[in-house]
């Protein structure tokens, strides 16, 4: 079986290393020796609990999450945080002040995720418990592009309009669909502070987005979703976000499971603020039902969660998110590239420019008629899947998720280069 399998591009749910899906593939016959299958264990039983714990210590480490941020397991996928953390921040926000006239939910818009993400916070305010709490755009970007409808890139930070006081900050920090990312840019590492192992691939870089814009040290309203670059680098300034949230169908495990990564301020007694006149919020979506209950308040994905550990485990052994900076680096370096090489000749087209370029997701087009399907056709024939685009936005999108090892992605560059020059015939 394992020989027959392809190389898969796909966008989520994507690829999943080879050992991992063998040692899994085991447990679901027999999980750790207790004669019951991984699918078939209590979520209550001694070895998920141990197991569960463990895939919480491996996040908190690999990701350097401080002791002030809680780690959870939610279900309902990166869609169901879109609700979840407006209403837990709200409820936050009516127990700091619940006289406070107007709230507000500042989104950063750069791609069809945060719109999606927007529009559910739109649906949330409708009713009586929403009046005086207001939707804001900060940007969009949208604006400037040359269709007015495509995000091409990150706008400058002079766009931006946060509101004053607002009560969530919300960013999504990889764009599956659309190729957005924020970046990544090199700086130096602080003087005097010789960084060590994981450490020194934190210390090296730093995010454009929005953090120096945001002071240090304040407890921000900063929601981040991750869903689709969590565990593909490290997360700067983790400290200073109130909800890191991702769905862990890309990078980690099986859809089923989102990790939750929030502040303790930001996990509060929603019944207590809904007495007060804040959005009831159903016991599934509060983060201290998850909290009090041990990440098993009811039954969680029992087999996503342990497949999440194995990865885990694995990347540890490979050098924690070090490692997976460094490879993803190079693997979205190798495909921009090539497509690159493909635009000078006027064979391709990237989509979003190369400074908001997402590492996960490359998005191109294919000029000329008939172009795309011959492209798609010759890496069928290759053992290569998952590259057509998003319906939305057509094209091609390579996604490189953390299983997509470098030897793919060279096939694939090197299709890419031969592709570009029988075109050119
Ligand atoms: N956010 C991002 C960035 C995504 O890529 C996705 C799905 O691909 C979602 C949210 C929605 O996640 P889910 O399908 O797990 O609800």
């Amino acid at each position: 079986a394992a020989a027959n399998r392809v190389i898969n591009f796909g966008a989520g749910p994507s690829a999943l290393p080879l050992p991992v899906l063998q040692e899994a593939s085991q447990a679901i016959l027999n999980f750790q020796n207790t004669g019951i299958g991984i699918a078939e264990i209590s979520h209550r039983s001694k070895e998920f609990t141990a197991c569960i714990q463990d895939v919480e210590q491996q996040i908190r480490t690999q990701l350097q999450v401080p002791p002030t941020h809680e780690v959870l397991f939610l279900a309902g996928g990166g869609t169901a945080q879109f609700a979840g953390a407006v209403l837990n921040m709200l409820a936050r926000s009516w127990l700091l002040n619940p006289e406070k006239q107007e709230r507000t939910l500042d989104y950063v818009l750069t791609g069809s995720w945060s719109v999606a993400a927007k529009k559910e916070a739109d649906r949330l305010v409708v009713g009586p418990s929403g009046t005086g709490v207001r939707v804001n755009v900060v940007v969009d970007g949208r604006e400037g592009s040359v269709d007015g409808k495509s995000f091409e890139s990150i706008p400058g930070r002079e766009k931006w309009k946060f509101s004053e006081d607002s009560d969530l900050i919300y960013y999504c920090e990889n764009e599956t669909v659309s190729g957005t990312q924020f970046g990544f840019e090199d700086v130096p590492a602080v003087e005097g502070q010789e960084p060590v192992g994981e450490e020194s691939a934190l210390a090296k870089e730093k995010t454009t987005f929005p953090f120096e814009l945001l002071p240090e040290g304040k407890l921000w309203p900063l929601v981040g979703d991750y869903s689709s670059s969590f565990m593909s680098r490290p997360i700067p300034r983790l400290a200073d976000h109130a909800i890191i949230y991702a769905g862990v169908q890309k990078n980690l495990g099986p859809a089923g499971v989102t990790i939750v990564i929030v502040r303790h301020d930001c996990i509060v007694d929603v019944d207590a603020a809904a007495k007060l006149g804040a959005i009831p919020v159903p016991a599934c979506l509060s983060y201290k039902a998850f909290k009090d209950g041990k990440n098993t308040p009811n039954t969680p994905s029992v087999f996503s969660i342990y497949v999440c550990g194995l990865v885990l485990k694995r990347n540890a052994e490979l050098g924690g998110i070090g490692y997976y900076l460094e490879l993803n680096r190079r693997k979205k370096e190798k495909v921009y590239k090539v497509v690159k090489e493909g635009e000078a000749k006027r064979v391709l087209r990237l989509k979003v420019k190369e400074a908001s370029g997402s590492w996960m997701n490359v998005v191109f087009t294919v000029l000329g008629e008939g172009a795309e399907a011959r492209f798609l056709e010759g890496a069928d024939e290759r053992g290569m899947k998952g590259l057509k685009g998003h319906r939305s936005v057509g094209g091609i999108r390579v996604s490189l998720y953390n299983a997509v090892t470098e030897e793919e992605v060279d096939k694939l560059v090197a299709y890419i280069r031969e592709f570009i020059q029988e075109e050119q015939k």
